[in-house]
C-alpha cells in the first residue's frame, strides 16, 4: 500500500535536539570568541609579574584582570580584593585601565545565547516539516511542530494495497462496506434517486477479526483518499489539543472530499460522558468535537466515518444516533467455512503442501480469531523452517493450533512416574466421559506433553459441523465431561490433585451461565439475574439480583455441577476396563489420536474370544 506518512517526530525529540546544539554552542564555539590564546596564570604570578616591571597593559575587566607580558604574551588572572592593586600598577609603569562596561543587560544575554537560537532553530524546523506534509499532500495550517495537528495517515490508492479479497469471510461487513466504496466512486447513482449515504459505519466486533483490515481494504478499493487515525493518538497531554486535532481532521477531510476518515479504538475518545467531577476533560472535549464535527459536514460532499471498537457499550449514545454512526457492522469471530477461508488467504502467503486439509484444522481451530488463524499459519511456516523442510505441511499446521490452545510444548519439564500416571487417568477420564455420552463432540487428540501455558495434559475435542444452538443436555454433558478428570483421580488413587483447577473454574462458569443467563434450571426459571458487560472483551458478567437470590443461585450452581460429577464418576467406574486400558496407553506414548482411542476403546469392550482349550 502506498502509505504516505506525514512525517511526525515527537515534540520531546525536537526539544532534546535544540538542547544539545544549545550546549555545543556554549561549550565549543563561545570560548573561541572569548579566548584566543590567553595563559591564565594565578595572581600571586600577577603580582610578581608587576613588581618585577615584566607587564606591559593591564586591563582590568568585571570578573578578570587581562594583561600583556614584555614578552608580549597574553595573560589572565582572577579579580582579587587588592585595594594596593592601583598603587602597584602605577608604579611598575605598565598602561592600564579598566574595562568601560557596557554590559549586556543579563536578560539581553540570555535572549542572544539560548532564546534566539532556539527560535530559529524551531523555525527552521517547523518550515522544513510544513514543506513535507505539502509534499505528502497533507493540509495546511500547523501549530508549534505539529501539536494539534491531527496525524492522520493518509492512504493512497495503490495497486498492491489490501484488497477485499485479502479479507476472508466477514461477508456481511463487506457487502455493506463496498455499498459505501460504491457511492464514493459513483455518488450520481445515489443522487438519481435522492438516496443520502450514512455518514457514518462502526464495525464491532472482538479483537482480531480483521476490523482494521477492513477499513484498510475500504481505502484499498475505493479511489479517494483515506485518513486513518487511532483514537487513542486524540488523547494528549494537553487539555484542548485532543479537540484541536479533530477540527484539523476535518479541514483536512474536507478539503479532500470525496474521501474516507478512519478512527481506529474510536472507545479511546467515545467513551460515555458520565458528568462525574474530576472526570477525563479532554476526552469529553474531544468527543464534543467530534460530536459537533460529525454534525457540520455535509454528507453529500462524500466525506465517510469509518470507528471500529470492540466495546461498542461503552460508546457514547450521542455518538451512535443516526447522523453520525448510523450504521454499525458485525464483525464477529470466524465460523468454521470463514476459519478456513481465513487459513487459505494467509497459505497463499506460505509454501504449502498440496494435500492440506484446511478443513481439519479450521475444525480444530474453534473459536480461533482471524489474528490467531494468521498466527497459526505463521507458526506452522516456522515449524517447517526449524524442522528444515522446504515446505508446510498439514502436521505443522495442527501443532501450531495447538501451539496457540495450550503454548509450546515444554520438553524439559519431567514429571515424576506418578505425576505423569495420574495426569494420564485425568486426562483419559476427560475423554472417556466425552465417549460415552452421546452429545458429545469426538475426541481428537490426547496429550501429556506438558505445555507452556502450565498445562500438564489435555484433551481436544473437535466438533464434526459447528452448531450455533446448545441444549440443555449438551451443556450438562460439558461440565460432565469437565468433572471427568477429577471424577478419575478420585476413583483410581483414592486423591484429587491440583490438576483440576481449570476445569472447575470452566465448569463453574458454565453452570452458572446456564442458571443466570440461559434459564435453564427448574429452581428460576426463564429470569436473568446476570448481565453480559464485555461482550467482546472475555465477557465479564454483573450480577442482577438481591443477595438472597445469589445465595440460591449458589447453591444451584453447586448442586447442578455435584449431579454431573456423580454421573460422570458412575460412568468411569462402569467403564473401568476401559479406563485403565486407555490410561495405560497414554501413559506409554504420551500422546493418542481420536483414532487409536476409539481402536483401544472398542478392543477393550469386546475382547477377542480366547482359544478354545486354553484357560
Ligand atoms: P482488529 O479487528 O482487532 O482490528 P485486525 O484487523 O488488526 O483486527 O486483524 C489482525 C490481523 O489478523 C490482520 O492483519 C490479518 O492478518 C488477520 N485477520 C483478521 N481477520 C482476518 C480475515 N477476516 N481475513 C484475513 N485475515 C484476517
Ligand atoms: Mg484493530
Ligand atoms: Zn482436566
Amino acid at each position: 500500500m502506498n502509505e504516505v506518512k506525514r512525517p511526525r517526530k515527537p515534540l520531546m525529540f525536537y526539544y532534546a535536539i535544540v538542547l544539545l546544539a544549545l550546549i555545543l554552542f556554549n561549550a565549543l564555539v563561545m570560548p573561541f570568541l572569548t579566548n584566543p590564546n590567553v595563559t591564565q596564570v594565578d595572581y600571586s604570578e600577577f603580582m610578581n609579574m608587576t613588581n618585577e616591571k615584566l607587564v606591559s597593559e593591564v586591563m582590568i575587566e568585571d570578573n578578570q584582570i587581562l594583561f600583556k607580558g614584555k614578552n608580549n604574551k597574553l595573560y589572565r588572572t582572577g579579580l582579587m580584593d587588592d585595594p594596593e592593586l592601583t598603587q602597584r600598577l602605577y608604579a611598575s609603569g605598565a598602561k592600564f585601565s579598566s574595562q568601560i562596561v557596557e554590559q549586556m543587560s543579563p536578560i539581553l544575554s540570555i535572549l542572544i545565547s539560548w532564546i534566539l537560537p532556539m527560535v530559529l532553530i524551531i523555525g527552521v524546523g517547523n518550515y522544513f516539516s510544513k514543506k513535507l506534509v505539502e509534499r505528502a499532500g497533507g493540509g495546511a495550517g500547523s501549530m508549534m511542530f505539529g501539536m494539534g495537528k491531527s496525524n492522520a495517515k493518509v492512504y493512497v490508492k495503490s495497486t498492491s494495497g489490501i484488497k477485499f479479497d485479502d479479507v476472508a469471510g466477514e461477508d456481511e461487513a463487506k457487502e455493506i462496506l463496498s455499498e459505501i466504496v460504491d457511492f464514493l466512486e459513483n455518488p450520481k447513482k445515489y443522487e438519481a434517486i435522492g438516496a443520502k449515504m450514512p455518514k457514518g459505519a462502526l464495525l464491532v466486533g472482538p479483537p482480531g477479526t480483521g476490523k482494521t483490515l477492513l477499513a484498510k481494504a475500504v481505502a484499498g478499493e475505493a479511489n479517494v483518499p483515506f485518513f486513518s487515525i487511532s483514537g487513542s493518538e486524540f488523547v494528549e497531554m494537553f487539555v484542548g489539543m485532543g479537540a484541536a486535532k479533530v477540527r484539523d481532521l476535518f479541514k483536512q477531510a474536507n478539503e479532500k472530499a470525496p474521501c474516507i476518515v478512519f478512527i481506529d479504538e474510536v472507545d479511546a475518545i467515545g467513551g460515555k460522558r458520565d458528568g462525574r467531577i474530576g472526570g477525563n476533560d479532554e476526552r469529553e472535549q474531544t468527543l464534543n468535537q467530534l460530536l459537533t464535527e460529525m454534525d457540520g459536514f455535509d454528507g453529500s460532499k462524500g466525506v465517510v466515518i469509518l470507528a471500529a471498537t470492540n466495546r461498542p457499550e461503552s460508546l457514547d449514545p450521542a455518538l451512535l444516533r443516526p447522523g453520525r454512526f448510523d450504521r454499525r457492522v458485525p464483525v464477529e469471530l470466524p465460523d468454521l467455512k470463514g476459519r478456513e477461508e481465513i487459513l487459505k488467504v494467509h497459505a497463499r502467503k506460505v509454501n504449502m503442501q498440496p494435500n492440506v486439509d484446511f478443513g481439519a484444522v479450521a475444525r480444530a481451530a474453534a473459536g480461533a480469531s482471524g489474528a490467531e488463524l494468521a498466527n497459526i499459519v505463521n507458526e506452522a511456516a516456522l515449524r517447517a523452517v526449524r524442522d528444515g523442510r522446504k515446505t508446510v505441511t498439514q502436521a505443522d499446521l495442527e501443532e501450531s493450533v495447538e501451539v496457540i490452545i495450550a503454548g509450546y510444548q515444554k520438553k524439559n519439564r519431567v514429571l515424576s512416574d506418578k505425576e505423569k500416571m495420574v495426569v494420564a487417568y485425568h486426562e483419559i477420564g476427560h475423554a472417556l466421559v466425552a465417549a460415552k455420552q452421546s452429545e458429545s463432540a469426538p475426541v481428537h487428540k490426547i496429550t501429556i506433553i506438558p505445555r507452556t501455558n502450565g498445562a500438564l495434559g489435555y484433551t481436544m475435542q473437535v466438533e464434526e459441523n459447528e452448531h450455533f444452538l446448545l441444549t440443555r443436555e449438551e451443556l450438562e454433558n460439558k461440565i460432565a465431561t469437565l468433572t471427568g478428570g477429577r471424577a478419575a483421580e478420585a476413583l483410581v488413587f483414592n486423591q484429587i490433585t491440583t490438576g483440576a483447577a481449570n476445569d472447575i473454574e470452566q465448569a463453574t462458569r458454565l453452570a452458572r451461565a446456564m442458571i443466570t443467563r440461559y434459564g435453564m434450571s427448574d429452581a428460576f426459571g426463564m429470569v436473568a439475574m446476570e448481565q453480559l458487560t464485555n461482550q467482546y472483551l472475555g465477557g465479564d458478567t454483573t450480577l442482577v439480583c438481591s443477595d438472597e437470590t445469589s445465595n440460591r443461585i449458589d447453591e444451584v450452581v453447586r448442586k447442578l455441577i455435584a449431579a454431573q460429577y456423580d454421573k460422570a464418576f458412575g460412568l468411569l467406574k462402569d467403564n473401568a476396563p476401559q479406563l485403565h486400558a486407555l490410561a495405560k496407553y497414554l501413559y506409554e506414548h504420551e500422546t493418542i489420536t481420536g483414532d487409536e482411542f476409539m481402536e483401544i476403546l472398542h478392543k477393550t469392550e469386546n475382547p477377542p474370544a480366547l482359544p478354545v482349550g486354553e484357560a
